[in-house]
This record gives C-alpha cells, sequence and structure tokens, in this order.
C-alpha cells in the first residue's frame, strides 16, 4: 500500500506531517545515537528510535512505510529517556505517539503489536466509557479481543482480596468532556475509529 494517503496537500513526506501535526522537527536530529544507546526497549525493537529518525530524513515510500510498519512504534513505552538524553530536544516519544497514530489509521500496524494494540484499544474503550481506568473491564475486554483467557487468571484473586480490582466502574464527574474528545478524533480520522 503506498503511503501517500498520510500525505495531505500541506506535507510532502511523513517527516513534514510530523513536523506539521507535532512540532517535532525530525531534520534536527544528527545522529548521535544517545537515545537508542539509552532506550530501556531498543533491544526489542526492530529498529533503535535513532534509526526511524534517520529513515524518516532519507524519506520515500519505502522508508516510510517500513517505519509506520515497524514494531518498534509499538513497542516504544514512552519512558521519555530518550528524550532527557537528546541533545536536540527531540521529543520522540511525541512522534512515537503520531507514528502510532498514522499506522492505526492507515492499517499499517505491525502483526508482532497486535496484543499491544488490543490493550491499547481496551486501555481506551475503559477511558472512553467511565473517564478512568476501570481495571476489570479493561482486563475482560482485552482477553475477549487476545483470547489469552487463562493468561494471569491466578493473580485475580490476590489483587481483588487486596483491594485492587473494583467489580463495580466508577465514573468521573468531566465524563461528557471525555466523549466529545473521542467523538472529535473519531471524526478527525483518531484511533476511535475502527
Ligand atoms: S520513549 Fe520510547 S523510544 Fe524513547 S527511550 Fe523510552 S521506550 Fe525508548
Ligand atoms: S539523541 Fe537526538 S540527535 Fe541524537 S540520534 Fe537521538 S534524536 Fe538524534
Amino acid at each position: 500500500m503506498s503511503t501517500d494517503a498520510h500525505h495531505d496537500k500541506a506535507t510532502a513526506s511523513l517527516a513534514g506531517a510530523i513536523l506539521e501535526q507535532t512540532g517535532v522537527p525530525v531534520d534536527k536530529c544528527y545522529q548521535c545515537g544517545k537515545c537508542s544507546a539509552g532506550c530501556p526497549l531498543a533491544a526489542d525493537m526492530d529498529y533503535p528510535p535513532s534509526l526511524i529518525l534517520r529513515m524518516l530524513q532519507a524519506g520515500g515510500p519505502e522508508l516510510e512505510e517500513k517505519v509506520l510498519r515497524s514494531y518498534t512504534i509499538w513497542v516504544c513505552l514512552t519512558c521519555e529517556t530518550c528524550y532527557s538524553r537528546c541533545p536536540m530536544e527531540i521529543d520522540i516519544p511525541v512522534m512515537m505517539d503520531y507514528l502510532r497514530h498514522e499506522s492505526l489509521r492507515l492499517g499499517m500496524t505491525s502483526p508482532r503489536a497486535k496484543d499491544i494494540i488490543r490493550f491499547h484499544r481496551s486501555f481506551l474503550d475503559s477511558i472512553k466509557y467511565t473517564g478512568r481506568l476501570y481495571e476489570v473491564g479493561l482486563v475482560v475486554d482485552y482477553k475477549a479481543r487476545s483470547m489469552h483467557l487463562l493468561q494471569d487468571v491466578k493473580l485475580a484473586p490476590k489483587m481483588y482480596f487486596k483491594g485492587k480490582l473494583n467489580l463495580i466502574p466508577e465514573t468521573i464527574k468531566g465524563l461528557p468532556l471525555i466523549r466529545r474528545i473521542f467523538s472529535r478524533s473519531s471524526k478527525a480520522g483518531g484511533e476511535d475509529a475502527r
């Protein structure tokens, strides 16, 4: 699939779209490698963060598609270690967030990231319906999506008796506002559009 769909008329490249939508200047990276050296997940990624930046700088449909189909963007924890180490203050976690959004929107997600994406959606649904994290709902929803029905099931009673699991969901006062945010995001082609 061509990545042209994610380049609107105002942007000529994925790096340009990142700059326009998030303000993160991919072109400022000079490949010192400090982000990759400090990233706790670099060993699990298909491309370390500095290489993702290099691929975006080089641009072109092939490399951009590799970035959007990468496992890296899903395994990133948003821990901000890279950001704190970067001499150019390039906000890689924000860039990763945008890349995840685009990867979902264009249906270019990594097959390796299936369970992470299922968890991501279950988490967002919990926020959408209660305005906060409802752990029991999150676990049930994730298990239904992933079919990992028995995974960690032995932990549930322990967590319940320690008061870590509320069976009844609590909602927040500002729930209508949260729902409006989801609705706007959905209309804009965001993550809620599935
Ligand atoms: S935010 Fe992501 S890319 Fe940056 S150090 Fe943490 S895991 Fe690695
Ligand atoms: S630390 Fe910053 S400048 Fe260095 S490679 Fe990573 S993003 Fe580029």
